[in-house]
């Protein structure tokens, strides 16, 4: 079986006082790992097992649909985190982020309310669609943006088991620890950069 899923890109305990270890070993291990276990049973000796993970993230539903997305989400969610990360964007991703948020701080609050208020499990995301607009979405359980043929460009887990164990109910103080300690902005910047060069290549 071709299907796997990346190491996770610092130590379990880089993330900390923001992110404890005991959180990044649940979530890593237990869940991402998870996913990927329910994928394989789910298309083991099937044509699904032949394809790329993200053209099932594209074309499938239901149970396959679910995994393959949740994979597909966390190893995007592990990229866009790093230690000592949060701060601002500079550069090309600065001046497109005040075009479409105004500010930062603008981008800030936007994202802050759609993960708070997100009513279940889910992700919120920083998108690129197709006329190279940012916008921020908010999706529920597995569902994300590659699905509506948009770009993610970052994103956070807004699941419980995300959060639990170091805010307990507190969505809200984590997804604030997330955009001020954690967001790896170059990460963003090297998506908004790629999917530039992807139209270049296409027009
Ligand atoms: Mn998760």
């Amino acid at each position: 079986m071709k299907f796997e899923i990346p190491s996770l890109p610092y130590a379990k305990d880089a993330l900390e006082p923001h992110l404890s270890a005991e959180t990044l070993e649940l979530h890593y291990e237990k869940h991402h790992k998870g996913y990927l276990r329910k994928l394989q049973n789910e298309i083991d000796g099937k044509p699904e097992a032949e394809r790329e993970l993200e053209d099932l993230v594209r074309t499938s539903g239901g149970d396959v649909f679910n995994n393959a997305a949740q994979i597909w989400n966390h190893s995007f969610y592990w990229k866009s985190m790093k230690p000592g990360g949060g701060g601002s964007p500079t550069g090309d991703l600065a001046k497109e982020i005040e075009t479409y948020f105004g500010s930062a701080d603008g981008f800030r609050q936007t994202f802050r309310a759609a993960a708070t208020g997100e009513f279940g499990s889910g992700w919120a995301w920083l998108v690129r669609g197709p006329l190279g607009r940012l916008s921020v979405r908010s999706s529920s359980d597995a569902d994300n943006p590659v699905h509506k043929g948009l770009t993610p460009l970052l994103t956070i887990d807004v699941w419980e088991h995300a959060y639990y164990v170091d805010y307990r109910n507190e969505r809200g103080r984590y997804v604030d620890a997330f955009l001020e300690h954690l967001v790896d902005w170059d990460f963003v910047a090297r998506n908004l950069d790629a999917a530039k060069r992807a139209e270049v290549r296409e027009g």
